[in-house]
């Protein structure tokens, strides 16, 4: 079963979320249905404070196609998708950065590109429980850094450049009046 998205003008999406202290079944629940969630709205990412909740957790899945280096080879060929991550952080960026065209499933028909590290060291623990500490690349590292940020209030607005941002500033102020209308807000 789906669930029901939040957009941009939730004030949850600018919320900071809390780490988890133990995988329930209900987290185990939550997850599986944030993967379905996902799958459905044909998302390679989603972060908890997108379906309303405070929980540090993020699902990415990106397509074995989408998970290549320059040359065509699997960019991180021992990634089992989807990855779900509990309480997750980043511990290092590699200095190279390169920009790409991104969207959001909390901004609908808004993209801008964004640059980011290719390659990261990431910490998190995993749907077993287990405390993971790896290295992500090239999209899948691109897609990850973007659900990271959700878990810490930061939307892909913010790392967009100020023309770019300048330029969507009239679409981003009616989604979120939208967004607030529907809520019952304003
Ligand atoms: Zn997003």
């Amino acid at each position: 079963m789906k669930i029901q998205l939040r957009y941009y003008g939730d004030p949850i999406l600018r919320g900071k979320t809390l780490p988890v202290a133990e995988i329930t079944g209900e987290l185990q629940r939550l997850v599986e249905r944030m993967v379905e969630t996902m799958r459905e709205e044909k998302g390679v990412g989603l972060a908890a404070p997108q379906i309303g909740r405070s929980e540090a957790v993020c699902v990415v899945e990106v397509p074995p196609d989408f998970d290549v280096d320059e040359d065509g080879k699997r960019a991180n060929p021992d990634c089992e998708m989807p990855m779900i991550f509990f309480n997750p952080e980043i511990t290092k960026y590699a200095t190279d950065q390169w920009s790409m065209e991104e969207g959001c499933l909390s901004f609908p028909g808004i993209n801008g590109p964004i640059q980011r590290s290719r390659k990261i060291s990431v910490r998190y623990m995993n749907s077993n429980g287990n405390q993971v500490e790896r290295e992500l690349n090239g999209y899948t590292a691109r897609v990850v850094q973007h659900e990271f940020d959700h878990l810490n209030g930061v939307l892909f607005i913010d790392r967009m450049s100020p023309v770019r941002r300048a330029a969507l500033s009239g679409r981003l102020k009616r989604l979120s009046q939208e967004t607030l209308a529907d809520m019952g807000i304003v």
